[in-house]
């Protein structure tokens, strides 16, 4: 099983990035308003995820680290309709397999089992063998924390892939900041080797405390030079940013797009976007974004890849469209 669990975590554990965006999912998927981001030595050596969600209560901590132990599908059917992060069961027995990796967590009192009134944390450890070392006590808030050192310490061959330090935070911080974007309303604490490189506090809904996570996020200026848009057809909702043209040329990428809050790789909507672009242009260039599609979680498929990146829609040329338009027509504005 542990040698399943290693392989499964050549899909899903490239780095310490992909870490980090599994954990940071989960704690989404638990419902947290708090994030903290906790990296030494480009996570390499040691990184750890705390979230303030709704914990995991003790007899199950053994059970998150087993594959395939998702508590996010009732059954297989559900499949067809995933509206959490994760649903696969693998990002954590994968990780544990590749790295050293302890699991605390404590439930909020009133969540917890009359039985097990103990309002205390618990913490579990996968041992080298593979083994579940716990759960014993251990002192937490309300939540949970997964804690990975030494990535790859099993499996040279992975680690002599890794780049430098640097290399490998920046990729952890690109994973943060996408997953900062898609949620304003979770605040996120990011540090490296004890520096704080993101302090961000949660959007009270106003629109200017989203407007200030897009700039600290993405560089002074972004919401500014930026348009707006929002707009709507049948079952299909697009807002978000796009860099006005004037700006188009002084900025280098940044392209975001979320599809039901998941980021994701698309050829068919990048497509649309540039389409866009270079219409109202009438030349080729690349475009900055910060877009949000909204659709029917039965119009699209995101079990297409186990990292979760790539869709498929059912109605692709109605999607790519639809961008299209909604775009073309917001930079039409914008231009005059
Ligand atoms: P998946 O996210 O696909 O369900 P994971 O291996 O990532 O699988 O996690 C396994 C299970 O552990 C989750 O289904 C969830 O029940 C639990 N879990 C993991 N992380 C957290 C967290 N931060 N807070 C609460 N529960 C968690
Ligand atoms: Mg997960």
């Amino acid at each position: 099983d542990h040698l399943v669990n290693q392989i499964a975590a050549g899909e899903v554990v490239e780095r310490p990035a992909s870490v980090v965006k599994e954990l940071i999912e989960n704690s989404l998927d638990a419902g947290c308003s708090r994030l903290e981001i906790d990296v030494e030595q480009g996570g390499i050596k040691r990184l750890r995820v705390r979230d303030d969600g709704g914990g995991i209560p003790r007899e199950q901590l053994a059970l998150a680290l087993a594959r395939h132990a998702t508590s996010k599908l009732a059954e297989l059917a559900d499949l067809e309709v995933v509206g959490t992060l994760g649903f696969r069961g693998e990002a954590l027995p994968s990780i544990a397999s590749v790295s050293r990796l302890t699991l605390t967590s404590r439930q909020h009192a009133d969540a917890q089992d009359v039985q097990d009134a103990s309002d205390a944390a618990w913490e579990v450890a996968v041992a080298l063998d593979g083994h579940v070392d716990g759960p014993r006590p251990a002192a937490h808030p309300v939540g949970t924390s997964v804690e990975v050192r030494d990535l790859f310490f099993n499996i040279p061959a992975r680690r002599k892939f890794l780049r430098t330090e640097k290399t490998e935070f920046e990729h952890v911080e690109q994973v943060v900041r996408r997953l900062a974007l898609a949620r304003p309303d979770v605040a996120v604490e990011l540090r490296h080797n004890g520096r704080v490189i993101h302090q961000l506090a949660a959007a009270d809904g106003q629109p200017e405390a989203v407007w200030a996570r897009l700039d600290r996020l993405l560089g002074a200026g972004f919401a500014e030079q930026s348009l707006e848009l929002d707009a709507s057809a049948v079952a299909l909702h697009l807002h978000g940013w796009v860099r006005r043209p004037a700006f188009a040329r002084s900025q280098p990428d940044q392209q975001f797009l979320y599809v039901n809050g998941r980021l994701i790789r698309d050829r068919l909507i990048s497509h649309a976007i540039r389409q866009a672009f270079s219409d109202v242009l009438h030349h080729t260039r690349h475009p900055s974004y910060v877009l949000f599609l909204e659709l029917p979680l039965h119009l699209v498929d995101v079990n297409v890849h186990p990292a979760k990146h790539e869709v498929r829609f059912r109605e692709s040329r109605q999607v790519h469209d639809f961008i299209q338009n909604a775009i073309q027509r917001r930079l039409a504005q914008g231009v005059l």
